[in-house]
């Protein structure tokens, strides 16, 4: 998403080609002769040349053969399929340069020893691009190829370094254009970095063209080749690509191949590395935890994961029977920039775990701003602002989730009062009732009833009258007993 708003900016327009394409392609661009060992091939079907079955007359047998028109492979670059796309129609000088970024996914084989986590694998994507120039417009868009890096760079908080190779001797097409393309990613490294501040790898380049790599550094030093910039003579000549210049005659443009991430999947494992696994709060996979204190507050933990899910937050919760503390403590592991804790108001302010989990939600942006103003220049501005930023969606979240929880809360309480007094209330006038007509006598009571009540009082009165007799007397009654 990040990539595809910034090439977005810059003028790139998005194509989908084929995975699989026809062996004619790859013969077209040069992939059958050099890159056939490391394709996937579909072999098509082909007949047998069988002599024998020939003579006999008999029909040949089917079989596969890479040697089969049919056959295909699945593609281990864009370029070719690039190449076709600008190939559908004419173009006008005008029309460049036209910007062909891409995201398909590609397959190349290698050897199980090579294989290596994230960082080498068979089956990728690139933030790949292939852009047709002019030879005039080649520095102005390597030159934003170079501001689209930096910005990329700096956003992952990565410093890099260039590296410039050039024409090697068994070179491809004119020596004219090597010459001025050369001259001009010369000029524009010289302009971004100063002379001497990248690395020049004299007769390095592919025979095709000159490139610019970029090398990042991360958090432990290591270097790593994730940008490249390679003009490419080649493959418009393969594909015979021409536009319409401004005199009316046909030219070629050249390719700029361009990747700034390079392959996503190694991107990850260097910045998996970079980070040490603690991502910014943008880039976690998990932004927010959400912890219940208790299983009685699985629902309402629940609701906030909803409420966050809607609101764009990626975010995950533990509801299981586990202990809370331990659940915080997992989280804190996966490292998860929020956590939030939920219960009721009074448990989450004064249980010690729920105190930990507030902690932690402050935590980010309290580092983010403590890293900002310590370090120096371009860096310590993205995070002061990531700083800030936390800080806000701190305080919104802290005050939207406090909201919910307090009306929650004062809602649960006001219902209750309400069916504490409704039911005192229906008490109090149910005794009031009892103590005026202690018997229930109303308008309806038989006549049978009323004399049975009156000769319960009557009995109650002799009862009472025999009592204090014994009283008198000293003599226990038979009840006292
Ligand atoms: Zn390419």
């Amino acid at each position: 998403k990040y990539s595809r708003e910034i090439q977005g900016a810059h003028g790139y327009t998005e194509i989908s080609a084929p995975l699989i394409n026809n062996k004619k392609l790859w013969l077209i661009s040069g992939h059958w002769a050099h890159y056939q060992n490391n394709m996937f091939i579909v072999p098509g079907i082909t007949k047998g040349v069988n002599a024998t079955d020939a003579v006999q007359g008999e029909e040949a047998p089917e079989q596969y053969s890479v040697d089969a028109e049919d056959t295909m492979a699945a593609k281990p670059m864009n370029c070719p399929n690039a190449m076709m796309s600008y190939k559908r129609t004419m173009h006008s000088y005008k029309e460049l340069p036209i910007r062909y970024s891409e995201y398909d996914v590609l397959h190349r084989k290698e050897k199980s020893g090579q294989m290596n986590g994230l960082f080498r694998v068979q089956e990728f994507r690139q933030d790949d691009d292939h852009t047709f120039v002019t030879p005039e417009q080649i520095k102005d868009e390597i030159k934003d190829v170079i501001a689209i890096a930096d910005e990329i760079y700096k956003t992952f908080g990565i410093t890099y370094r260039a590296e410039f190779s050039t024409r090697p001797d068994d070179f491809m097409g004119d020596i004219e254009s090597w010459n001025s393309a050369e001259a001009s990613l010369k000029a524009i490294l010289d302009e971004k970095y100063g002379e001497g501040n990248y690395e020049i790898n004299e007769g390095d380049g592919a025979f095709y063209g000159p490139k610019i790599d970029l090398q990042i550094k991360d958090a432990l030093g290591r270097e790593w080749q994730c940008g490249t910039v390679q003009l490419d003579f080649q493959l418009p000549h393969n594909f015979e690509l021409t536009f319409v210049d401004k005199d009316g005659a046909q030219k070629m443009p050249i390719v700029i191949h361009r990747a700034i991430f390079g392959s996503f999947e190694r991107f990850i494992g260097i910045i998996t590395e970079h980070f040490k696994g603690a991502f910014p709060f943008w880039l976690n996979p998990y932004q927010v935890a959400v912890v219940p204190i208790r299983p009685e507050h699985n629902a309402y933990a629940e609701k906030v994961q909803e409420a966050l899910i809607k609101a764009g937050v990626r975010v995950e919760s533990d509801l299981t029977d586990v202990n809370m503390r331990d659940k915080i403590k997992k989280f804190k592991q996966m490292k998860d920039p929020y956590i939030l804790v939920v219960g009721d108001k009074e448990a989450a302010e004064n249980d010690r775990g729920a105190k930990q989990g507030k902690t932690m939600m402050y935590m980010f942006p309290i580092i983010s701003l403590w890293i900002g103003f310590t370090i120096p220049a371009a860096l310590s501005l993205y995070w002061i602002i990531q700083g800030v930023a936390s800080t806000v969606l701190d305080l919104i979240l802290n005050r939207k989730y406090r909201k919910i929880y307090d009306e929650e809360d004062a809602e649960r309480l006001k219902k209750a009062l309400e069916a504490d007094a409704i039911e005192a209330e229906k008490e109090r006038l149910r005794a009031e009732k009892r103590a005026a007509n202690p018997d229930g006598i109303t308008e309806n009571t038989s006549k049978k009833k009323l004399q049975q009540i009156k000769q319960r009082e009557q009995e109650a009165a002799k009862r009472e009258a025999a009592k204090e007799y014994a009283l008198k007397k000293g003599i226990e009654t038979e009840e006292e007993a």
